[in-house]
């Protein structure tokens, strides 16, 4: 059976019992295969019937568990049920709120499906959090989300890779890449957070006027003073300019809202979508393997 990409008309009619969610996740966790060591490296294993969830190394005697170490680690949720959020989440363009997966899923407590995703858009966050954009031009610029009023709000820097080009008719074109965002006051040093830890060294960026975004280190930077007039804007910054209104639409729409201290997760999930916005059909698989990557989330961590 192959699940990289898979319509929903397949999953819901072989994805219907606990083993079959568990043979499922088996695969995605070796790339396909039923088992590959961590050790050394070998396919062949031994399973017990009674522990379907552990399978034992037969050269090495190394054992692994389905869950330790993934977000399923100490969870008393199916893994037929884990699955079926995932993929829920992962339909469509723009994910779900905890109220509609919690319809879906059939399941009573609210709390308990919120839990899940949060658990699952930390797995997507923790996913894109290595990758460092550089392809081309960056644009760099910062939007706040929420509303002073209730004192809930918050910065967040958004950097996009972009290419320009001149198509044989001789209209301009342009395309954007790979999105990396921090969610943070718009200050200096959080501007040289995000050039640190997620732009390759000497990438090309071009931001705004804003003095905490001009002046950061490690990158080729240029701007170009454009607050007063909308035109400059969105010629100069299309492409972050329209990243943050979606992300606000979405955070707002979908979600009616977002509490500051979860704004990074949920904004994880929409920049991951963002980022694999062309591979549509691979990413309900491509969600599975970060699940199945991404180290445990505490209770504490999602309170
Ligand atoms: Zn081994």
């Amino acid at each position: 059976m192959f699940y990289e990409s898979f319509p929903a008309e397949r999953f819901f009619t072989e994805i219907t019992t606990e083993s079959e969610a568990r043979t499922l996740l088996w695969r995605s966790r070796f790339q396909g295969k039923e088992f590959q060591c961590p050790t050394c490296q070998a396919e062949a294993f031994y399973a017990i019937r009674t522990r379907p969830e552990v399978r034992t190394c037969r050269v090495c005697l190394r054992q692994v568990r389905l869950r330790a170490g993934t977000i399923f680690q100490a969870s008393k949720t199916s893994l037929l049920l884990w699955v079926k959020a995932v993929f829920y989440v992962m339909q469509g363009t723009r994910g779900m709120s905890a109220q509609e997966l919690q319809r879906h899923l059939g399941v009573k407590s609210y709390g308990r499906v919120w839990g899940m995703l949060q658990k699952i858009r930390s797995a997507l966050q923790h996913r894109d959090a290595g990758y460092r954009v550089g392809n081309g031009v960056l644009e760099l610029d910062a939007g706040t989300f929420g509303r002073r009023a209730s004192g809930n709000q918050c910065d967040v820097l958004v950097a996009i890779e972009t290419k320009a080009w001149v198509d044989a008719k001789g209209q301009a074109r342009s395309r954007a890449g790979f999105a990396k965002i921090l969610v943070g006051k718009e200050t200096k040093a959080h501007a040289q957070q995000l050039v640190d830890t997620g732009m390759r060294p000497g990438a090309l960026v071009n931001t705004d006027g804003s003095p905490s975004l001009r002046y950061v280190a490690g990158v080729d930077l240029d701007y170009q003073v454009v607050s007063s007039d909308k035109d400059v804007c969105e010629r100069w910054l299309p492409w972050v300019h329209k990243f943050i209104a979606n992300a606000k639409a979405w955070v707002n729409g979908t979600h009616h809202g977002v509490r500051v201290k979860h704004l990074g997760r949920y904004l994880g999930e929409f920049t991951y979508r963002f980022n694999r916005r062309h591979d549509v059909p691979r990413l309900f698989h491509q969600a599975v393997v970060a699940c199945l990557l991404a180290p445990p989330v505490t209770f504490c961590a999602l309170s």
